[in-house]
């Protein structure tokens, strides 16, 4: 993820990437007691804008409230420092990654008194690649939302998301769709799901998945877009006659799917909505739409 120059932000300071180290008796490393963030910047016509930076950084200090990790840094100050990194490391377009972790030696279950943050940069490609997947659904859920905070996005969360994704791959699929443990369709290891019907766009709602910020924006496109969008829960039945069905998130951006468990859908993913809904998302990250997410100083210029 990166090359032998690369800078990132550690703990108030910018140093080489590959210098900055973790010790083994880390909290966060034995618990999985961690939060992060995935987060995208085009370049555009006006320069490298990172994508609703604000609802990102917001939803980091979301996450490390709901698990009691401290954070001492604003919005602001996160997306200044995010800005400086990219510009640091000459990158236009990059994923960004900004953790917060308990560093210090300490093998109590007790919420730590002081956090470190990470924010690391690199190029990355469209997350799950731009053909259309072929999912299947898991034998393993999402977690219960009564067990963990399931709407934050907590490092040790991801142990869900790493087996079902892998086993999904062991049986020849491209990638998992999980079910919440009502049986209701959730969402994948790292990105929510969507599918057509009639016209119509149906998607999981909040309660067992991350409520994700290209969810939003899609669901915003295409409302605009005078297309209706439930936000309800179903089952994996209810896909049958679906004309199609996408993924959306930050790394992945919107890609199509083929098929589930081997069921390929009405019509070829670009044919859908979900391919124009795709476009749309396109230009909005990399032209005027993404102009929200400019720095504090410009913002206030
Ligand atoms: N669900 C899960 C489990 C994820 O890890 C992600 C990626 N952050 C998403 C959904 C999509 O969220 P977003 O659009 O905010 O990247």
């Amino acid at each position: 993820y990166f090359k032998s120059n690369t800078v990132a932000f550690l703990d108030g300071e910018f140093v080489q990437a590959d210098q900055a180290t973790c010790g083994v008796y880390a909290q966060s490393l034995h618990y999985g007691y961690a939060v992060f963030e995935g987060i995208r910047a085009y370049n555009t016509p006006q320069g490298t804008q990172i994508f609703k930076a604000q609802e990102h950084f917001e939803r980091l200090q979301y996450s490390c409230r709901v698990i009691g990790l401290p954070l001492s840094y604003s919005v602001e100050e996160m997306t200044e420092i995010t800005y400086e990194l990219l510009e640091k490391n000459n990158l236009t377009d990059a994923y960004i990654r900004p953790l917060v972790y308990a560093a210090t030696p300490n093998m109590s279950l007790k919420c730590p008194t002081t956090s470190n943050l990470l924010i690391a940069v690199w190029d990355w490609g469209k997350y799950l690649g731009d053909q259309c997947l072929r999912l299947t659904v898991s034998p393993y859920e999402r977690p219960n939302p009564k067990a963990v905070p399931i709407e934050a996005k907590v490092a040790g969360h991801y142990v869900n998301s790493i087996i079902a994704s892998t086993e999904a791959k062991n049986r020849g699929y491209d990638e998992a769709l999980l079910l919440d443990m009502n049986g209701f369709v959730a969402e994948g290891p790292g990105a929510n799901f969507f599918f057509e019907k009639n016209g119509e766009l149906f998607t999981a709602p909040a309660g067992s998945i991350l409520r994700g910020i290209t969810r939003n924006t899609i669901i915003d496109l295409a409302r605009e877009a005078g297309i209706t969008v439930h936000e309800k829960f179903f089952r994996p039945a209810e896909l049958q006659g679906a004309t199609g069905a996408f993924m959306t998130g930050t790394a992945a951006e919107v890609v199509g799917v083929e098929s589930v468990d081997g069921e390929s859908f009405a019509k070829p993913f670009k044919e859908t909505l979900g391919a124009m809904l795709a476009e749309q998302y396109q230009a909005l990250v990399t032209g005027a739409g993404a102009l929200r997410s400019r720095p504090l100083a410009e913002r206030q210029a």
